[in-house]
């Protein structure tokens, strides 16, 4: 299966946090997280139609700026869903410009904004970014994304997100039918995802038959799952949130800001070390852990880092004490 979501880290493991994730045959791509944008080019910051913010700390945040310059003046729409706050700092952001001169441009760039509290808000550059009320529900098309509210200094929002399962037809079993391929098999492969009841009516060729009778001529593939958490304490409540939003995902980019040795740090800071990031990716059961927002202090130290992780999330023996 070639896979749908292609994440990037913009400013690898060491910079401010960012996650790029480009979509198999569509434009239009997804950042979880801003940090510094800069690596980003404007046709990259041009694609951007989904933002997931974490948390408004400045170095998951400061990006802004860099995705509005590159907006203004086009006909756009941009949805950003973060913690609570996110409304109040997305306005600021925008209200520390002036924009006298939107009323001379046709195009519209909007920047819509959900909070995983439920408040919603629409900044429309042609009213002057001035917040209005937004009644439609936050989604991605064609993709489910699921939070977790985490535990930070404040809350930190975690996120999954996850194609549909892939549906596709045994060729050789509808020739074997004498079944003719045609927009027919569309409703079935609809009504297999939607997860219909056999006794479902499908149409077919010439006539019609129960679900039932027709699931074997399909395959069903899970979907492709990608999972981001950043900046969370190392608590129990934590760490049960996280493994039940990352479950069998992927590919999980998930935080390891200090190294094992240095978990003292970590819980002063609200953060994880390499070793309880393993730990969690473990828990779990995801494919492949990409550890990331390793603090500077490490510098120089990434093969160690990675180490460590590994050597939790496979569960090695510990070198130490084994000599
Ligand atoms: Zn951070
Ligand atoms: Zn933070």
């Amino acid at each position: 299966m070639r896979p749908t979501l292609h994440p990037h880290l913009v400013n690898g493991r060491f910079g401010d946090p960012a996650l790029f994730v480009e979509l198999l045959h569509r434009r239009d791509s997804i950042l979880f997280d801003m940090g510094d944008l800069s690596p980003l080019s404007a046709r990259d910051l041009l694609r951007v139609e989904t933002v997931c913010i974490s948390h408004m700390h400045i170095d998951h945040f400061i990006g802004f700026d860099a995705l509005l310059r590159v907006n203004v003046g086009r006909e756009k729409r941009i949805r950003m869903i973060g913690p609570e706050g996110l409304i109040e700092a997305v306005g600021h952001k925008l209200h520390g410009y002036t924009w006298d001169l939107a009323h001379k441009y046709a195009e519209d760039l909007c920047f819509d904004v959900w909070e995983t509290g439920g408040a919603a808000a629409r900044f429309r550059f042609k009213a002057a970014f001035a917040g209005e009320a937004l009644a439609e529900p936050f989604a991605v098309p064609g993709l489910t994304l699921t939070h977790a509210v985490l535990e930070h200094h404040g809350p930190s929002i975690g996120y999954a997100i996850a194609e549909p399962v892939h549906v596709n037809v045994w060729r050789n079993r509808l020739a074997e039918r004498g079944l003719a391929p045609g927009q027919w098999l569309q409703a079935l492969k609809a009504a297999v995802r939607d997860g219909a009841a056999d006794d479902t009516v499908v149409a077919t060729p010439g006539g019609q038959a129960p679900l039932g009778a027709l699931r074997d001529l399909v395959s069903v593939e899970p979907g492709q799952k990608l999972a981001y958490v950043t900046d969370v304490a190392d608590t129990p409540g934590n760490r049960r949130a996280i493994a039940d939003l990352a479950r069998d995902a992927d590919l999980f980019f998930l935080e390891s800001r200090f190294a094992a040795d240095d978990e003292a740090l970590a819980r002063d800071r609200a953060h994880l070390t390499t070793r309880a990031a393993g730990e969690i990716g473990r828990a779990a059961g995801v494919r492949r852990l990409e550890p990331f927002h390793f603090s500077p202090r490490y510098e120089g130290a990434e093969e160690r880092m990675l180490a460590e992780v590994r050597e939790a999330f496979q569960h090695l023996p510990s070198m130490a004490g084994h000599g």
